[in-house]
């Protein structure tokens, strides 16, 4: 698929105010710091479109992009922030369940997992939520410029897991910084929508 067109439409904080729309969606979502931001700059062709997202205090928004004019490319806010309180964690944790649970034309989450660093708990925890509540998901390894072979290891025991759960995932290996994958997770967006 190519990116013709795309913009930043809206910042909520609540998947009742997002677009009225019944385009497809594709969200983004993992741990803060993931590579989330430079993906999603890099998959859409722009130097810095999530500039307008990432400002400070704009971290916990559901983020729409519309992509030539057609489906939106949704920037869900990050998990996992240490510097956050209880209290402001368990909001942004609603934001983002509600989002996923009720957004009707969402069609598949993009979690994204730092390949520099080891899986971590509240990941697991996450994927077993999605799991759980029967959402379509899809895994991104992120930062692998270095360790492409790794990644694939990494994935062969995802898979072992996932197995256990009847469950085979897509998995895509990417770089920003590198452009390594981004055409890969465009061809997969593609046969979504
Ligand atoms: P976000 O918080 O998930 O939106 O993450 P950012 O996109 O802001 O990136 C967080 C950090 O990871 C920054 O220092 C980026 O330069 C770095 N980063 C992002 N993508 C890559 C990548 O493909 N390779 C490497 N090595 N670092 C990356």
């Amino acid at each position: 698929m190519k990116i013709k067109n795309s913009e930043f439409i809206s910042s909520n904080l609540d998947y009742r105010k997002c677009p009225k729309t019944k385009e497809s969606e594709i969200a983004l979502i993992g741990r803060s710091n993931v590579g989330k931001s430079s993906l999603i700059n890099s998959v859409l062709k722009k130097k810095s479109i999530t500039k307008v997202s990432n400002k400070p205090g704009k971290t916990k928004f559901i983020n729409h992009f519309l992509i030539n004019k057609k489906w939106y490319l949704v920037d869900l806010p990050g998990y996992g922030w240490s510097k956050v309180d209880k209290k402001e964690k368990s909001k942004i944790k609603k934001i983002i369940k509600e989002y996923i649970l009720y957004r009707k034309n969402l069609s598949c989450i993009y979690l994204l997992i730092d390949s520099k660093i080891d899986i971590q708990k509240i990941d697991i925890k996450f994927i077993n939520w999605l799991i759980l509540k029967n959402i379509y998901f899809a895994i991104v390894l992120t930062k692998s410029e270095k360790n492409i072979n790794e990644s694939k290891e990494k994935i062969e025991n995802f898979k072992k897991i996932f197995k256990y759960h009847n469950l085979c995932p897509d998995f895509l290996i990417t770089s920003s910084h590198k452009k390594i994958g981004i055409n890969e997770v465009l061809k997969h967006i593609g046969k979504l929508i």
